[in-house]
């Protein structure tokens, strides 16, 4: 059904909309053998409907391509209306709400009606939980939209956020919580809500969130190691510094587990720094333990169609194309730099061999400076476009 999206002639790669433009020379006869075809039809995707923040964190993956306030770029509810056709004509029915802040788009309650109204529905929200709109929360509680809240160490919290961030938690995660057994069923056993944390630091704190999870009855953290922004400016992981990052999460999860809370980890981790002991523990108490991702597909505001708001790689939403045509290009670019070992170790290992590991996060395979590499990464020229337009983008405080 797909390969008509491609046309192969000699082993040349031709994709209506390539993101590269046709003069790319990448094999995709080649790189197709490792893609499952399976794997093209999605049914959601993320939308960013601001890429404004109001806090900016240290290892956030938006990091330089957010805005100040006065610079930010919001959808509007023509973007909405031609995301959602977008939606329809690739039988996609959900969407999820991410950011920048969402909770600080003008019109984020209206967005979210509007997906409603049209047939779809919201999979979830993420947020940092510093917002006061009475309105989102009838909103979110009204269409019993899933939440997930970023909650940092309470120290980290200015000019009463902290006081706003637990009313916020109280009304979202324990105001609803008898809907849990209904609607929140099938995602959760409590997967309705989470809290989420990032880790950037070995000796990163903790305990606050369980804590937090246990006085709102949230049962599920979702966490994971930070990794890159296309600015490479956020506090992020390498891969020297993975190994020692490893405790840290190894007494997160436990500590987590013994009290009573699930965890859920994102696109961190990979084998060869793991004893057997810790591979055993995290692959079984955490859910998304894997060490090969996919396109995550996030929409800007401009509506751009990132594979992840860290690797450079970058479609559009046209009016003609689907949400496959982009799944099959951004798969296609991805599996050229998931083919490109880490280092010479990484051939010689058997979870390399055996495509289960593909060391390590494509972020940091690729080179900028190389042609080829910046032919097929479009999302390079996306950020310096953006960060040229404005010479006021975010500065990140450090912690
Ligand atoms: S493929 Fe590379 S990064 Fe992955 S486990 Fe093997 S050596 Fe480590
Ligand atoms: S490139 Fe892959 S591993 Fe790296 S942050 Fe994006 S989704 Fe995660």
């Amino acid at each position: 059904m797909l390969m008509k999206d491609v046309k192969v002639s000699n082993g040349t790669k031709i994709i209506p909309g390539f993101a590269g433009g046709k003069n790319n020379s990448v094999n995709i006869k080649e790189l197709l053998k490792d893609i499952d075809v399976r794997r093209l039809r999605r049914s959601s995707l993320n939308i960013y409907p601001t890429d404004y923040c109001n806090r900016r964190c240290p290892f956030c993956k938006l990091t330089g391509v957010l805005t100040t306030e006065e610079d930010r770029n919001d959808m509007t509810m023509k973007d909405i209306d031609t995301i959602i056709d977008f939606c329809k004509r690739s039988r996609v029915n959900q969407i999820s709400i991410l950011g920048g802040e969402p909770s600080h788009h003008p019109q984020i309650v209206d967005l979210i009606e509007r997906i409603y109204e049209r047939g779809l529905c919201v999979g979830i929200i993420f947020t940092n939980g510093i917002f006061d709109n009475d309105e989102l929360i009838k909103c979110i509680l009204r269409h019993h939209i899933p939440v997930n809240m970023n909650y940092f160490p309470p120290d980290e919290y200015k000019d009463g956020q902290l006081e706003l961030v637990h009313e916020n938690m109280r009304r979202l995660f324990l105001e609803s919580g008898d809907l849990k057994g209904m609607v929140g069923q099938k995602l959760s056993k409590g997967r309705k809500f989470a809290l989420s944390i990032t880790f950037y630091k070995p000796d990163q704190e903790y305990q606050y969130i369980i804590d937090a999870c246990l006085k709102y009855k949230v049962d599920s953290i979702r966490w994971a190691a930070s990794h890159s922004s296309t600015t490479q400016e956020n506090r992020h992981v390498d891969f020297g510094l993975l190994r020692q990052m490893v405790p840290l999460t190894v007494n997160f999860v436990r500590d987590a587990i013994k009290a009573g809370i699930s965890t859920g980890e994102e696109c961190g981790l990979v084998p060869c720094i793991l004893t057997k002991q810790e591979y055993r523990f995290l692959s079984r108490f955490t859910r998304g333990f894997i060490f090969r991702c996919e396109p995550i597909l996030d929409v800007f505001p401009d509506l751009s169609v990132h594979y992840c708001m860290g690797m450079p790689i970058v479609s559009w939403i046209t009016k003609e194309n689907t949400l496959s045509q982009i799944l099959l290009e951004q798969m296609i670019i991805s599996e050229y730099f998931r083919r490109r070992p880490r280092s010479k170790v990484c051939l010689k290992c058997e979870w390399w061999q055996n495509k289960i590991c593909q060391g390590y996060c494509l972020q940091y395979k690729y080179d900028k400076d190389n042609p080829e590499d910046r032919k097929l990464l479009a999302g390079l020229k996306w950020i310096e476009d953006r960060r040229q337009k404005s010479k006021d983008r975010c500065v990140i405080h450090s912690t």
